[in-house]
């Protein structure tokens, strides 16, 4: 996922924009905001909760190799997040790795 800017001035200017642009964070349209597609075939935008969930999902399933510490993982995000996050979190973790299968 892209950097989140601090200071990116506002870009659609009452214009209609696509909302999968909206930046998730503060609700703008960053000069940086692009579609991009998901390597499941999903296109969204770089700074929406689909997209960062996908890398987080990803990230999670890479940097914890077993069932244990993955597990350890989604407690911590229940204890900071709640179980909603921890639910979505482990569904696209799910996602991530069917795909993986798949496009072996
Ligand atoms: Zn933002």
């Amino acid at each position: 996922m892209a950097d989140h800017p601090n200071d990116a001035p506002e870009t659609d200017g009452g214009a209609v924009v696509d909302e999968r642009l909206r930046c998730r964070a503060c609700g703008q349209v960053h000069e940086q905001a692009r579609i991009v597609k998901l390597p499941d075939g999903r296109e969204v935008g770089n700074y929406s909760e689909e997209s960062r969930r996908w890398h987080e999902a990803a990230w999670v399933l890479k940097r914890y190799r077993s069932k244990r510490t993955r597990i350890e993982y989604l407690s911590a995000v229940e204890e900071k997040r709640g179980l909603q996050a921890r639910n979505e979190l482990r569904e696209e973790m799910l996602r991530v790795w069917n795909w993986k299968k798949g496009a072996k």
